[in-house]
């Protein structure tokens, strides 16, 4: 028995007028899921909090069991995922180049996704990096596009605050320590560093050749690097151990890689095509054939949330039933042996409205397998879910729920190791009579 854990990410979403007060998940033709969802049993799922708006590492990093206060920041999971050589000093931050306007020098981030050809991103690139100062070395690694990785070495931590404020027409923000390490010589000397570094960007790009060519083609500028969400390795126990599953990630997209990869997972990485159903009816695949190996499959598709940063609910909806359709592919296999274990769920809700990025709205979640009790459920989504059997689901029951649907669940209470861990079997010593303890 194994668990396929499918995530369609940021499936989750608001009621809007123009689909007449539903969501795109309600107001879309689903009929696989909808089929799905009458053989299972149906609830709603918050990865932490109810209303806490997650972003898709901090949420995944919830639903795999993992306590928020162990988390590495997205930056070191990027890299990582990128394969860039970090040492476990290093710390790694989200960078990208970005268009701000100044005015009385406060700048204002105009565009935070400018286009650019790959020869201007270099020769901008080229101009910025390295950099050293204070004994702190840094580097920007480009990893796709304008985006790229900024790599600090020396005695610095990750508990640096973001420069980009992410909204575009918002000001650009100050790196601080964290208020927590302002006691820390390695945040302080960190944060101070990168102000530095910031602002020697800003003149090295404002007056960069390249942009001056783009501007008198009536271009925008790529002026300036913000940067967001730094990280540093962190300690924690690989997801096997902690809870006694060997787990595969099916996905595209860095940061599925790097926080896989960081929790101990294997990673296939797979590409996105312009048929995100068939993408997914491929992954479904690939995991239902890969059981025997894995006793967690993590499947993902980008594509709802991908379709909600558009700011079109339409277009959510239609993006849910191309989706839809590649689940209709794989209807068979995924419903061909009950002692799997299978969930389809989302990380978090994305509105395909402004003004949020994410929103707090709790998921839809159904489960279906040998044993799962059955409800009266028959659509799936935000709305019918909520009257299903499993009723409320928080992040950091579902790895309970999962190996409790596996059969694999300890009596809690129970020491049969030392770490007294959820699962069964651990790993026991045996009693042997010939040792003398
Ligand atoms: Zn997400």
């Amino acid at each position: 028995m194994g668990c396929v854990f499918v995530i369609l990410d940021g499936l989750g979403d608001r009621a809007y007028e123009c689909l007449g007060g539903k969501t795109p998940l309600q107001a879309a033709r689903t009929p696989w899921l909808d089929r799905l969802a009458s053989i299972a049993g149906n609830g709603m799922m918050h990865a932490t909090a109810n209303g806490q708006a997650l972003t898709s590492e901090n949420a995944h990093f919830a639903l795999f069991g993992y306590d928020a206060r162990a988390f590495p920041g997205r930056g070191y999971l990027e890299a990582i995922g990128a394969g860039i050589p970090l040492d476990t000093q290093d710390v790694a931050i989200l960078a990208r180049l970005v268009y701000a306007s100044c005015q009385g020098g406060l700048l204002t981030l105009e565009r935070n996704w400018p286009k650019a050809d790959t020869a201007e991103i270099a020769k901008l690139i080229g101009s910025i990096s390295p950099f050293e100062c204070e004994g702190v070395n840094i580097e920007y690694i480009k990893t796709s596009g304008t985006s790229g990785v900024l790599v600090m070495r020396g005695p610095v931590s990750r508990f640096i605050t973001d420069s980009n404020p992410l909204t575009e027409g918002s000001r650009l923000i100050e790196p601080q320590p964290w208020e927590i390490e302002k006691g820390n010589p390695a945040s302080v000397l960190g944060a101070r560093v990168l102000g530095k570094y910031l602002r020697w960007c800003y003149q090295r790009l404002e007056n960069h050749p390249v942009n001056t060519a783009r501007q008198q083609q009536g271009e925008i500028p790529l002026n300036m690097l913000v940067t967001n969400r730094a990280g540093q390795y962190a300690k924690i126990d690989p997801f096997e151990v902690k809870w006694g599953l060997k787990a595969l990630s099916i996905s595209s997209g860095l940061i599925y890689h790097g926080l896989c990869r960081f929790v101990g997972f294997d990673v296939l990485p797979v590409a996105d095509s312009s048929s995100p159903g068939d993408d997914l009816a491929g992954r479904l695949e690939t995991a239902l054939s890969s059981h025997g190996k894995y006793d967690f499959i993590h499947v993902h598709t980008k594509a709802p949330d991908v379709a909600a940063h558009t700011k079109n609910p339409l277009e959510k909806k239609r993006v849910i039933e191309e989706l839809d359709r590649g689940i209709g592919q794989a209807f068979n296999l995924l419903t061909a042996n009950r002692d799997h274990l299978i969930v389809i769920t989302a990380d978090h809700s994305t509105p395909s409205s402004e003004p949020l990025i994410h929103s707090g709205e709790p998921v839809p979640f159904m489960a279906f397998g040998r044993g799962v009790r059955q409800d009266n459920v028959c659509r799936f989504n935000e709305v019918d879910c909520a009257g299903g059997a499993l009723g409320f689901i928080r992040g950091e029951d579902l790895m309970y729920f999962v190996l409790n649907g596996l059969d694999r669940i300890k009596l809690s209470g129970l020491m049969d190791t030392p770490c007294g861990q959820p699962y069964w079997p651990g790993k026991r010593q045996n009693f042997n009579i010939n040792i003398d303890p």
